[in-house]
C-alpha cells in the first residue's frame, strides 16, 4: 500500500510540474504573439487540441467527459493568463499600494469581488470602506482611492439603479468588470433551530435575493444594514444567539461566526456583476474580448429608440444589456444604459458611435474594458473522412421556390409567412434549428439518482447535446409507474449540472409549470397534452423553450395551431416534435410520419425534431429511423436510452442500451 501511494504521490508531482511547464510555454507564446500582434485566442486550435486529446484519452481508456472537463480548465487557465498579461500592460498599475473604495467593510461582497479582480497583482491592496455608493465614487474623484468597486446588477434582483445614476453624474470611467458568485448563508453565534430565530440583520439586496427563504421563516423580523458584513458585526455586538445575519461564508470565517444554513438564495446561480472604475480611461488591447458601456437619450418622438438601436444592427455589433432609467426633471422621459461587445479603439466601433450620435440627444461613454465572459471552446468528434457518406436523398431544405402558403391559415406566428428565416432556439450553449443537428437523449423516466447520472455520462461521452428524463409521466394505465415527481427533477438537474448538459422534462399540468421551469432548461408538452389549451397558454407565459410533441391523432395543421397558443402568449421558443401518429398499422407502436418534416419546414420557421423511440416502439428499429429523420431535414432527434432496458420502469422495449446508443451517434455523423 505504502509503495503504491508513494507512486501516486510521485505521479501527482509530475502532473503539477507538467502543468507549470505548460504555463511557462503559454507565457512564451504570448510574448511571441505580442511581437507579431497575433490574436490571443485561436478558437479553431483550441477545438482541435480538445478533440485530439479526447481521442487520445479514449484510446488510453479515459472517459471523454472527464478529459474534456480537465483540459477545458487547462485551456481556460492559459487564456486567462494571456489576457491578464495584456490587460496588466494596458492598466499600467504602478508599484506601491493600490487603494480601493468599497461599499461595506472587509468581508462584504464588494470586498471579495475586489480581491478576485486584483488577485493577480502583487501590490498591497488597501481598502477604504463607505456606507453608500456616492461616497465610494467621491473617494476616487478626490484621489483618496485609485479604484471604486461598484455592484451594478444581480442575476436575481436585477439592476442596482443608484450605481447607474451615480456613475452618470461622476467623471469616473469603467476600466473593468468582475463576475462574482454570491452564495448567501444564514449565520449566527451558535447552532439554534431556525424557528427560534427572532431577528435577521442583512443588506436589503441580500434580503431580496433570499426572499423565498425569509418568507418561509414566517414571523422573523428583518432589519437592514449598509452591507452584509456589518450585519455580522451587529450580531456579535448584540450577543444574542436568537439573532442571525445573512452574509457570505468567507465573511463568517473572517469575523468568527457560525454558518447555520448554506445557500439560502432563491436561485442557486446567484451572480453579481461588479464594475471597476477609475479616474482615467484605459485602452484595451484589441486582441482580448472587450465591452463598452454608454448612456444615451433619444429624441422624444415616435421611433427614435428603434432608429438608435438599428445602428447596432447596421454595424453588426452585439448589445449585451439595455436598461432604462427615468430622466430626473423630465417626467416620462427615459435615458438608456447600454453595454455592447466591442473595443473603442476599433474603427467600426468609432463609426458606430458617430452614427449613434446622430440619433440621440445625449450620449456619454462610460468606459471600455475587458469582458469577463469567456466563450468556452468545446471538443468535437473527429470523423474519419473515409467513413462519411453522402446520403442518396437530396433534400432542398432551403429552396427559394417554396410553394405559396395559403393566406387564410388559422395560425400566424408559427407560419413562414410571418417569419421567413428559420428560428434558432438557444438552450444554454446548444442551438436548435438553422442547420444544427441536435441529439436529445435520456431515459423515458428518471428512476433513480444513479440511473440518470449514468445516462448523463453516456449522453455527454457521445457528444449528444441535451439530457431528457421524465419526472411526471403520462401513462395509459393509472396503475403504471407515474414518475418520481419533484425528487426526479432534482436528480435530473444535478445530472445536467455534473455533465454540463441542458435538461428537458415534461410538464403535465398547469400547477407544475412554475416549479419545473425554475430547474429545467426546456419544457416538454407530451403528445397526450398537445391540445390541452390551458397548459399551452401557461407554458406560453414562461421564458423556457418548449418542445411540443405532435398528438397521436393530430394533423400538422392542429400541431401548428397548438404551437400558436404558446407563441401568442409571448413565448416564441417552440420546437415541434414528430413522434409518430396512430394509423391502421399495428406492426409498430405508432407510424412515424416522416413526410411531416418537409411539410412543416415549408409551412413554419420553427425547428422540428423527430422522436423515433415513441414512434416505432422497438429498439432495433430506431437507428434506421433516426438516420432517415436527419436525411429528411429534421433539426434533431430525441432518443430514449437506459442502462438496463429490461428493468426499465417505462418504455423499456424502445429504450436503447448504451452500446446501441453509442453506435447510433456514430452512424448519425455519417449522414450529412
Ligand atoms: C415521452 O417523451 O416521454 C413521452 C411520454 O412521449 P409522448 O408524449 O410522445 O408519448
Ligand atoms: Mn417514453
Amino acid at each position: 500500500m505504502k509503495e503504491l501511494r508513494d507512486r501516486i504521490n510521485q505521479l501527482d508531482e509530475s502532473l503539477l510540474k507538467l502543468l507549470s511547464e505548460r504555463r511557462t510555454l503559454s507565457m512564451d507564446i504570448i510574448r511571441e504573439k505580442e511581437k507579431h500582434e497575433y490574436n490571443i485566442r485561436d478558437k479553431e486550435r483550441e477545438k482541435d487540441i480538445l478533440s485530439r486529446i479526447v481521442e487520445t484519452g479514449k484510446k488510453l481508456g479515459l472517459d471523454t467527459h472527464y478529459i474534456s472537463k480537465i483540459f477545458q480548465d487547462i485551456i481556460d487557465d492559459s487564456i486567462n493568463l494571456q489576457n491578464e498579461f495584456v490587460i496588466r500592460k494596458s492598466n499600467k498599475i504602478e508599484s506601491g499600494a493600490v487603494k480601493i473604495a468599497i461599499q461595506g467593510i472587509e468581508g462584504s461582497f464588494s470586498h471579495l469581488a475586489a480581491k478576485k479582480f486584483f488577485g493577480h497583482i502583487s501590490n498591497e491592496l488597501v481598502f477604504n470602506s463607505f456606507s453608500d455608493f456616492e461616497s465610494v465614487i467621491e473617494s476616487v474623484e478626490n484621489d483618496e482611492s485609485d479604484y471604486a468597486i461598484l455592484p451594478i446588477e444581480n442575476t436575481t434582483s436585477g439592476s442596482i439603479n443608484e450605481v447607474y445614476d451615480g456613475l452618470l453624474s461622476s467623471n469616473l470611467s469603467i476600466v473593468g468588470e468582475e463576475l462574482f458568485q454570491v452564495k448567501h448563508c444564514l449565520l449566527g453565534l451558535e447552532e439554534i433551530p431556525l424557528n427560534n430565530i427572532q431577528k435577521i440583520f442583512t443588506h436589503y439586496q441580500a434580503a431580496r435575493q433570499c426572499s423565498k427563504f425569509l418568507y418561509s421563516l414566517n414571523k422573523t423580523q428583518v432589519e437592514f444594514l449598509d452591507d452584509t458584513a456589518k450585519s455580522i458585526i451587529k450580531i456579535i455586538e448584540l450577543r444574542k444567539p436568537e439573532y442571525a445575519a445573512i452574509a457570505s461564508k468567507e465573511a463568517a470565517a473572517l469575523l468568527g461566526v457560525k454558518v447555520l444554513r448554506e445557500e439560502i438564495a432563491n436561485q442557486a446561480g446567484n451572480y453579481t456583476r461588479f464594475l471597476v472604475c477609475s479616474k482615467s480611461q484605459i485602452v484595451v488591447d484589441k486582441r482580448i474580448p472587450a465591452k463598452t458601456s454608454l448612456v444615451l437619450a433619444t429624441a422624444h418622438k415616435a421611433g427614435s429608440l428603434v432608429e438608435a438601436l438599428s445602428v447596432f444592427k447596421e454595424y453588426g455589433i452585439n448589445m449585451t444589456k439595455l436598461q432604462s432609467r427615468p430622466i430626473i426633471g423630465n417626467p416620462w422621459e427615459e435615458k438608456f444604459y447600454l453595454d455592447f461587445e466591442g473595443n473603442l479603439s476599433d474603427l467600426n466601433v468609432q463609426k458606430l458611435i458617430d452614427e449613434l450620435g446622430k440619433h440621440t440627444r445625449y450620449l456619454k461613454i462610460l468606459g471600455c474594458y475587458q469582458s469577463k465572459e469567456i466563450e468556452k471552446s468545446k471538443p468535437v468528434k473527429i470523423i474519419n473522412e473515409k467513413e462519411s457518406i453522402e446520403p442518396e436523398i437530396n433534400i432542398e431544405n432551403k429552396s427559394e421556390e417554396r410553394i405559396e402558403v395559403k393566406n387564410n391559415i388559422s395560425y400566424k406566428l408559427a407560419s413562414r409567412l410571418y417569419k421567413k428565416d428559420d428560428t434558432i432556439i438557444k438552450v444554454r450553449d446548444v442551438s436548435i434549428g438553422g442547420g444544427n443537428f441536435v441529439i436529445i437523449a435520456g431515459p423515458c423516466s428518471v428512476e433513480s439518482y444513479d440511473q440518470i447520472i449514468s445516462c448523463a455520462k453516456e449522453v455527454k461521452n457521445n457528444f449528444a447535446h441535451i439530457l431528457r428524463g421524465g419526472c411526471f409521466k403520462p401513462r395509459t394505465s393509472p396503475y403504471a409507474f407515474q414518475g418520481l415527481g419533484y425528487e426526479a427533477l432534482d436528480f435530473l438537474k444535478d445530472a445536467g449540472e455534473q455533465y454540463d448538459l441542458p435538461i428537458i422534462t415534461e410538464v403535465m399540468s398547469v400547477d407544475q409549470i412554475e416549479k419545473v421551469a425554475e430547474k429545467s432548461d426546456m419544457l416538454q408538452i407530451g403528445a397526450r397534452n398537445m391540445q390541452n389549451f390551458s397548459l399551452l397558454s401557461e407554458v406560453g407565459k414562461t421564458m423556457r423553450p418548449v418542445l411540443l410533441k405532435r398528438g397521436m391523432m393530430a394533423s400538422i395543421d392542429e400541431l401548428l395551431n397548438a404551437a400558436e397558443y404558446i407563441l401568442a402568449r409571448g413565448n416564441r421558443q417552440v420546437i415541434l416534435c414528430e413522434r409518430g401518429i396512430r394509423t391502421f398499422e399495428t406492426a409498430t407502436r405508432n407510424t412515424l410520419d416522416l413526410s411531416a418534416i418537409p411539410v412543416i419546414k415549408e409551412l413554419s420557421h420553427l425547428p422540428v425534431v423527430v422522436d423515433p423511440s415513441h414512434a416505432v416502439g422497438q429498439r432495433d428499429k430506431i437507428l434506421p429511423l433516426a438516420k432517415a429523420a436527419k436525411a429528411v431535414g429534421a433539426d434533431g432527434i430525441m432518443i430514449e436510452i437506459h442502462p438496463d432496458p429490461d428493468k426499465a420502469l417505462s418504455d423499456g422495449l424502445q429504450s436503447l442500451r448504451f452500446d446501441q446508443f453509442r453506435k447510433l451517434t456514430e452512424e448519425m455523423d455519417k449522414i450529412k
